[in-house]
């Protein structure tokens, strides 16, 4: 789309597309050609006031927080059914605005629509109890709303992950303003549209793009702003987390990941090996991906061998494509960075494989296309086998033993997610309770499920996202109790 056709994106502040205060607009590039997609409005520390104004408002009238829990639950469907009505335009807007492959933008936009209907489905049963107390009468607990939320969300999954906050922390009641990162607010704008055709009350969720720095710190310290579910890096996290501090504002925080494959002897290899999309998903930039493979040395070359043999086959392409399995990295700057972490990997003596260089030729040369590079010989002091990459970069590291399996997985800061390969019962179980994640799964690549808890231990984060048990991030507990006397 050449620029002069790119159309004006704004704010959504208490139910309506607005320009920032300042008017400011920033362009939001399609990373796989350069194009511009739509100059979107840029908040600013005005905006992000009125955002958190506009949310307060909504939940001190009430017409959201104090609705049955049926009739939340059938705003929260027919977003469901909307979302699935609009799902093509939405995957290709995902597709177009983060690089990602078709497929997975369709995934990820279904995800999306159930997780709605999963946290309508979840508030009927989830309330107080009566509790038994030794004195005389009845104890009784409610669970409430906590007020305005700020949500922020990184690049990588803006649906996904949007909706992964919005859906429990709507459903609880509350009124929320949504960051998404500034170089791709264009799903959670639509989102934000849908939500008011759904019939959500206006200012119950505010979508507000603009740069962490200064927006972020403007909702994260705003005195209304009770509760904060930030996911991005580390260092990002900590930070919100400080500021967080003085107000003692509620946080739950989803951050990076440096996960571990374990792959033992008697695992299936052809499946093991064939798992590659559990590092190369999204181009490598998820926080899930095990971007260490550790494999008993046993089967050490075999592994490797079948490993590069998949990436080999592996359709790098325009992400609209329905072949395409690796698309654009969401910048040349990010490129660079994982760029400058693979010549860091041959610099310190691991083995390149196969990849490990910047795409070029043809359409190749819009964008920010990575070939995916795969490591042996790597030890786990190594530069590339302890920090996150953060883009289509795996290193497969040997073991000789459980025990050292174990040790090498929870030898990084993070602890966010993982696999682990073997048809020993025994040792699945062993080794699940030993590796200090969050999230873990036995034989597949895969870990993300809407039904269950997601989140990390260490420096991946607080709190959990996902499953029945986000609803109590969302909510408070309040204690009743009625003297009989
Ligand atoms: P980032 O930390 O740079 O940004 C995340 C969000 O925070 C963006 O919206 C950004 O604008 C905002 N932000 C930046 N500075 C801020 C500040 N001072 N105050 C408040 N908000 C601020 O991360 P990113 O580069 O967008 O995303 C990549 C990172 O996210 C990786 O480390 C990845 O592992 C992590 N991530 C974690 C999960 C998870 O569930 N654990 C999921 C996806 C991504």
């Amino acid at each position: 789309m050449p620029d002069r056709d790119a159309p004006n994106a704004g704010l959504l502040i208490d139910g309506a597309r607005v320009p920032s205060a300042s008017g400011a607009t920033v362009p939001v590039r399609n990373p796989a050609t350069g194009a511009v997609l739509a100059y979107v409005a840029q908040a600013g520390v005005e905006d992000a006031h009125s955002a958190v104004e506009a949310a307060q408002r909504s939940y001190a009238a009430g017409s959201w927080r104090r609705a049955t829990v049926a009739e939340r639950a059938r705003v929260l469907l027919r977003l469901a059914d909307l979302i699935r009505a609009n799902a093509e335009e939405l995957a290709r807007l995902e597709s177009s605005n983060v690089g990602k492959p078709i497929g997975e933008s369709r995934g990820e936009i279904a995800m999306g629509a159930d997780c709605f209907q999963f946290y309508a489905g979840q508030i009927p049963s989830f309330g107080g109890h009566t509790v038994p107390v030794s004195a005389p009468g009845t104890g009784l607990t409610f669970r409430e709303s906590v007020g305005v939320c700020v949500l922020i969300v990184p690049w990588n999954f803006p649906f996904a992950i949007t909706t992964w906050k919005v859906s429990p922390a709507l459903a609880m009641g509350n009124s929320v303003v949504v960051k998404p990162a500034s170089a791709t607010p264009l799903s959670a704008l639509r989102l934000g549209e849908l939500a008011l055709e759904a019939g959500l009350p206006p200012g119950v969720l505010n979508i507000l793009p603009g740069p962490g720095g200064a927006v972020g710190t403007a909702l994260v310290t705003h005195p209304a702003v009770r509760k904060i579910s930030f996911t991005g890096s580390t260092e990002v996290g900590a930070g919100v987390m400080r500021l967080a501090a003085d107000d003692i504002k509620r946080v739950s925080l989803e951050l990076g990941g440096k996960s571990a494959n374990i792959v033992f002897a008697d695992a299936d290899l052809a499946k093991a090996g064939a798992a590659i999309f559990s590092v190369f998903g999204n181009a490598g930039q998820d926080c899930c991906s095990r971007s260490r493979v550790l494999v008993e040395r046993l089967v050490y070359n075999e592994f490797v061998e079948r490993y590069v043999e998949r990436t080999r086959a592996l359709r790098i392409g325009d992400p609209l494509d329905d072949a395409t399995e690796i698309g654009s990295l969401i910048s040349p700057e990010h490129r660079a960075k994982v760029d400058a972490y693979v010549r860091k990997g041959v610099e310190q003596g691991a083995k390149l494989c196969i990849g490990g260089a910047i795409k070029r030729g043809g359409m190749y040369d819009a964008g920010s296309f990575y070939e995916p590079a795969v490591f042996a010989d790597v030890t786990p002091d190594m530069v590339i086998a302890q920090e996150e990459i953060f883009g289509p970069v795996v290193s497969i590291i040997p073991f000789d033993s459980e025990e050292e399996a174990i040790k090498l997985a929870n030898g990084s800061i993070y602890g966010l997610s993982g696999s682990l390969w073997t048809r020993d019962i025994g040792r699945a179980l062993r080794v699940v309770r030993a590796v200090e994640t969050g999230v873990i799964s036995v034989n597949t690549g895969w870990s993300v499920h809407m039904e269950m808890p997601f989140g990390g231990v260490k420096r991946s984060g607080v709190g959990r996202e996902l499953g029945p048990s986000a609803l109590e991030h969302y909510s408070e507990q309040k204690s009743v109790f009625i003297s009989d006397e």
